[in-house]
């Protein structure tokens, strides 16, 4: 089980004024591109949930998928893609929510998920939780249990958290 994780903030790297003036955004390339910080992440975010029954992990685009497969991999669980609309090429169901300013929407094929399967939803950051909960409830809207989300890192002082509800939210680094 894993203890000490703001080791690896240090392989995060903070872009001031990206891709909109403003936005610090949180650059996780440094992480992906050091072998022992990659792959303590996606063992860390593994471990976490290999005593619950997981049968796919699903991937927020795009970042998240960079997280999401290997986890699933880990898990030996199926990979599950949550895209944005435009992207997936057969029937979906689709989720709208709120931005700082307009709305935005996450979509799913609408077989990728049914009823009965246990989904762990992943993604590199959590800030406000608009597309995280969307994810989710695109999940649950096709019968599956969302048993849980886990993000590399959680902007905790923009209170994502609260948008997710009652799920079970884990983050292996909280920045306050
Ligand atoms: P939100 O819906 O506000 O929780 O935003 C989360 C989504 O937007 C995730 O898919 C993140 O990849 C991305 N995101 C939001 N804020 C940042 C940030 N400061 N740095 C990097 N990615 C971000």
């Amino acid at each position: 089980m894993v203890t000490d994780t703001s080791w690896l903030r240090a392989h995060l790297r903070d872009i001031a004024d990206f891709p909109v003036p403003g936005v610090a955004f949180k650059d996780i390339t440094p992480l992906l591109a050091d072998v022992d910080a990659f792959r303590f992440t996606i063992d860390a975010i593994a471990d976490a949930w290999a005593g619950d029954t997981i049968n796919a992990v699903a991937g927020i685009e795009a970042r998240g998928f960079l997280l999401a497969a290997p986890v699933a991999y880990r898990l030996g669980a199926s990979l599950l893609p949550i895209r944005k609309p435009g992207k997936l090429p057969w029937e979906v169901a689709e989720q709208p929510y709120e931005l700082e300013y307009g709305v935005d929407a996450v979509q799913v094929h609408t077989d990728a998920a049914a009823a009965g399967d246990r989904v762990l939803v992943v993604d590199d950051v959590l800030a406000t939780g608009g597309t995280a909960s969307a994810a989710c409830a695109l999940l649950e809207g096709l019968g599956a249990t969302v048993v849980g989300v886990h993000f590399l890192l959680e902007l905790g002082f923009l209170g994502g958290r609260a948008t997710l509800g009652r799920r079970d939210v884990r983050s292996l680094i909280i920045e306050t």
